[in-house]
């Protein structure tokens, strides 16, 4: 492929780097609250100036851009250090994206302009106490009851869900047919009764994830997406976007962090760790390891657009980006040293550096855990045999 720009693609970049500038209104604030409300607004104004999911269909409120326009549009967003998607994280990358390819027309009616105008917030809702890594084996039922799925079961670690407006549910429907194919993709109406949300609490302090009770839930046969029972291979397609295309921006972020990072070692204590050849050199590797995922990034992106989605690509840059994401974290802790032991005594940028060190372990679980990407590339990609069934004890 060409990595570079068409004379197109240059205009379209000088666009949306005008509206950015004109638009952007600076970093999100601290305090979860404060975050998802201005996080919608960030998604409103966006969908406003024609900038939400500019490579979305235009019938939908996208742009219809190429998927190379969209990396461009992020990339001018990161540089400009306007905000992320936050809470629309699972609407806008992965569950809208999915609604758009496998959900029905009265579906992408009702549900894809509002995500991209942050008037809907969506949630995740797949894994459980018992099914992370093995996710088939999820066991949230939902019973047919005329036009409606009764469901009752537990889900755990769903982002957002304490603001979500829906989420994308599995559940289990034929409890008789072997687990992947007894699955169904549901939307589930978040002010349903019979949802119980418990926010949990993480290592920076956030309640970005909650525990989520069903009991007795009712959801429309309407809101199935795909069929009833195919919904492992909608799943399929979701985490397609989730592996795929969505860590876009974090890859992105992280550039910046290395920038600030340079610039740290530069000017602290008179710039002693710029001074450690050590650190100058490791500086560069993980420079060059995130330069080297862009441009790993931008084939996956034409593969996608090729394909429908970016194959074994997905956790192959999901396994390479969390280790990357690793040896920055370590690096920005040597660069800080003592003032990395507390959030408080890191000051200024130095804040954002230890935050960040401690979200990067996150990234070796969300979306599938490095394990289990390690299992999709032998089998998929290098054609080693099945692994036996894993069982934990
Ligand atoms: C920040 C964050 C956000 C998340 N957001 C959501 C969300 O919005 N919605 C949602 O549904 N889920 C979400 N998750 C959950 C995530 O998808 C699961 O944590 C992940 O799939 C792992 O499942 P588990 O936690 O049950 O671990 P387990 O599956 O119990 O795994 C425990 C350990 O065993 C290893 N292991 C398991 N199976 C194998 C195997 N076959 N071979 C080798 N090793 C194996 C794993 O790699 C891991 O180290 C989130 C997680 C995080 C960290």
């Amino acid at each position: 492929m060409d990595l570079s720009l068409t004379d197109e693609e240059r205009a379209f970049q000088q666009e949306a780097r005008e509206w950015i500038e004109a638009n952007n209104p600076g970093p999100a604030p601290h305090g979860d609250l404060e975050r998802f409300k201005f996080e919608r607004e960030w998604q409103a104004k966006m969908h406003e100036g024609g900038w939400a999911g500019v490579s979305w269909p235009k019938e939908y409120g996208g742009q219809g851009t190429t998927p190379s326009q969209e990396l461009i549009f992020l990339e001018e967003t990161e540089r400009a250090g306007a905000p992320y998607v936050g809470c629309n994280f699972v609407g806008t990358l992965h569950a809208g994206p999915t609604v758009a390819a496998v959900g029905n027309a009265e579906q992408r009616e009702r549900h894809l302009r509002p995500i991209l105008r942050g008037d809907h917030v969506w949630c995740q809702g797949f894994s459980e106490p018992e099914a992370g890594s093995d996710l088939a084996s999820l066991r949230t039922r939902a019973v047919r009851d005329g036009d409606h799925y009764v469901v009752t079961g537990q889900k755990i670690w769903t982002s957002h869900a304490q603001v979500a407006d829906f989420c994308e549910l599995l559940v289990r429907t034929d409890p008789d047919a072997p687990k992947h194919r007894g699955i169904s993709w549901l939307i589930m109406p978040m002010d349903s009764p019979g949802i119980e949300v418990r926010p949990l609490k993480t290592l920076t302090g956030v309640s970005e994830f909650s525990e989520m009770f069903l009991d007795e839930v009712r959801i429309p046969v309407a809101n199935l997406v795909g069929d009833e029972n195919d919904g492992w291979r909608v799943a399929m397609v979701t985490f397609g976007f989730e592996r795929g295309t969505a860590f876009v921006s974090e890859l992105l972020r992280s550039q910046v962090l290395v920038e600030d990072l340079v610039r740290l070692a530069a000017s602290r204590d008179g710039g002693a760790a710029w001074a450690d050849d050590g650190i100058r050199r490791d500086l560069t590797i993980v420079a060059a390891e995130l330069d080297a995922l862009w441009a790993y990034t931008k084939r996956n992106v034409s593969r996608a657009a090729r394909h429908g989605n970016a194959g074994a690509g997905g956790s192959i840059f999901k396994l390479a980006y969390h280790e990357t994401r690793e040896r920055l974290g370590a690096l920005a802790m040597r660069i800080l040293e003592r003032d990395a032991l507390a959030l408080d005594e890191a000051g200024g940028s130095g804040f954002d550096h230890v935050e960040e060190r401690l979200y990067a372990l996150s990234l070796s679980i969300a979306a599938g855990t490095a394990q289990i990407q390690k299992n999709i590339v032998a089998e998929r990609v290098l054609g080693l045999p099945k692994e036996r069934q894993w069982t934990s004890s």
